[in-house]
């Protein structure tokens, strides 16, 4: 099954997430994921004539939870991380690492990728060739350590760089530019950093998202994936914390 098996549509909510549709045309259904507020994605889905029968939840943070409400009393089932059960009152499905979950016959399996919050999980489509990695792996960037600690999150960064390249990252926000400049710092020498970001500069001039990303991208590019100790991932994320760039 490629990629191109699924309907991805990128939805932006608030100042700066992006939630996403996902749609299996053979069966027809619907998947919102992290709608941070429900009326964008149900605009969406209607534009396209689909409607959405689930909603699966990274992490409890209210950017992508505020939706599951709005979207429940649509009818949607709302899946997530059975870690954050109580911090996510909405949840009909709770899950946790090793699980699967499914839009029709398309199979995603859950990761729990802590350290950003608690209890948070990613959904890997592996036969399509995707991955939602809600605040973990971001474009060139990491999640900020909320609910947990560098040796976590350093964790999370070699299962993600473990992925076959061409695997489709969709994150939720869009701090490609800021994360980048603080990548150029990080790793002066890096030349992809360097002409990715003449790329992103230029995208963001046109006003055009820069996500989805891959692993490939992020493998040359992320000073947090590209991080060879978890004490490196650590300092990394206390200089990205200060950085004023
Ligand atoms: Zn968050
Ligand atoms: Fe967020």
């Amino acid at each position: 099954m490629a990629a191109s098996s699924l309907g991805i549509v990128r939805v932006p909510v608030l100042a700066d997430n992006y939630a996403w549709l996902v749609h299996d045309p053979a069966s027809g259904e619907t998947v919102a994921i992290d709608p941070g507020e429900a009326q964008p994605l149900l605009d969406a889905a209607a534009e396209r004539g689909w409607s959405i029968g689930q909603v699966w939840t990274t992490h409890w943070h209210p950017d992508h939870t505020g939706g599951n409400a709005a979207m429940k009393a649509a009818g949607a089932r709302i899946t997530g991380p059975a870690a954050e059960a109580a911090k996510i009152p909405t949840l009909d499905t709770m899950v946790g690492e090793g699980d699967t979950v499914r839009l029709g016959r398309h199979v995603a399996s859950v990761l729990h990728v802590p350290g950003h919050t608690a209890g948070h999980v990613a959904f890997h489509f592996a036969e399509a060739g995707a991955i939602f990695t809600g605040d973990t792996l971001f474009a060139m960037g990491c999640g900020r350590l909320f609910e947990g600690d560098a040796a976590q999150m350093f964790a999370n960064m070699r299962r993600y760089a473990a992925l076959p390249d061409d695997t489709q990252v969709y994150c939720g926000h869009e701090y490609t530019q800021s994360n980048g400049r603080f990548a150029r710092v990080a790793e002066p020498d890096n030349a992809a950093i360097a002409a990715r970001m003449a790329e992103v500069d230029a995208m963001r001039a046109r006003g055009e998202a820069t996500i989805p990303t891959s692993i490939g991208l992020e493998r040359a590019t992320n000073p947090f994936l590209r991080a060879d100790t978890a004490d490196e991932l650590a300092r990394l994320r206390a200089e990205k914390d200060a950085f004023r760039g």
